[in-house]
């Protein structure tokens, strides 16, 4: 599932979801459905404040069911131990240095640590450089952080913004791997028939990267919109109530 952010045409407000470690930590943020080659679902964003979407339901009634599961699934088991916070601590210095090589080794250990942890099969990771921007109609510019492909399993992750080629912000980065990570369990620890971006399928990746990177969960406020998603509702996740 593609993980993109909308390079323009967003307000992004300033950080307010995270903990009060950092001015601008980043959380895992939907936006709309975006018509991308070959992969489906929503676009989305890891901006801070932007909206957290849920992808529609599925039409077919089998699909229908596991989708449900999805949304109703807001746990997710984690290690005992610091195995994946020392990894993923590993991986915030290898990002800074800024190096494509020691960035995949870590998060192929990552990886690799947390599919023994959920007896999974392991995936291939590829840690690529400056993200790709595709436009669509409209002027929009979409960049992608991230992608995982349920059939070859391979995740992708990108460590540069596309325009200015900054390394990406930790935050982004390593919430981005959660994310496609999860997807990877939709399919092998719960069975799913497809990955969807569900509440359930946020809340399970927030728990995946709060866990590993050593900071409090926040419980997620969603809000209805028409046509049955769901949006994070900023204000009162933030707040907490
Ligand atoms: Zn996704």
């Amino acid at each position: 599932m593609p993980f993109l952010l909308a390079a323009r045409g967003f307000r992004i407000p300033v950080e307010t979801a995270g903990s009060s470690q950092t001015g601008n930590r980043v959380q895992p943020v939907g936006v709309s459905s975006a018509p991308w080659p070959g992969l489906r679902g929503p676009a989305i964003t890891v901006k801070n404040g932007v909206v957290v979407l849920t992808d529609p339901k599925p039409r077919k009634r089998v699909l229908l069911a596991d989708f449900i599961r999805s949304d109703e699934n807001h746990a997710l088991d984690l290690p005992q131990d610091d195995r994946l916070k020392t990894i993923s601590a590993s991986l915030e210095t290898a990002l800074k240095e800024g190096s494509i090589p020691p960035v995949r080794l870590a998060c192929e250990k990552f990886l690799n640590s947390a599919a023994d942890f959920y007896k999974v099969e392991r995936t291939p990771i590829r840690v690529l450089a400056a993200r790709p921007v595709r436009s669509r109609e409209g002027g929009w510019g979409y960049e992608l952080f991230g992608d995982y492909h349920p059939d070859t399993e391979l995740i992708r992750v990108w460590m540069r913004t596309a325009v200015r080629k900054q390394v990406t912000t930790y935050g982004t980065f390593f919430s981005t791997l959660c994310h496609e990570f999860c997807h990877h369990l939709d399919y092998k620890l719960f069975g799913y028939r497809d990955t969807w971006h569900t509440r359930g399928f946020y809340e399970r990746a927030a728990l995946l990267y709060h866990h590993a990177r050593g900071t409090p969960p926040k419980r997620l406020f969603w809000v209805q919109i028409p046509g049955g998603r769901w949006r994070i509702d900023w204000q009162r996740t933030t707040r907490g109530r």
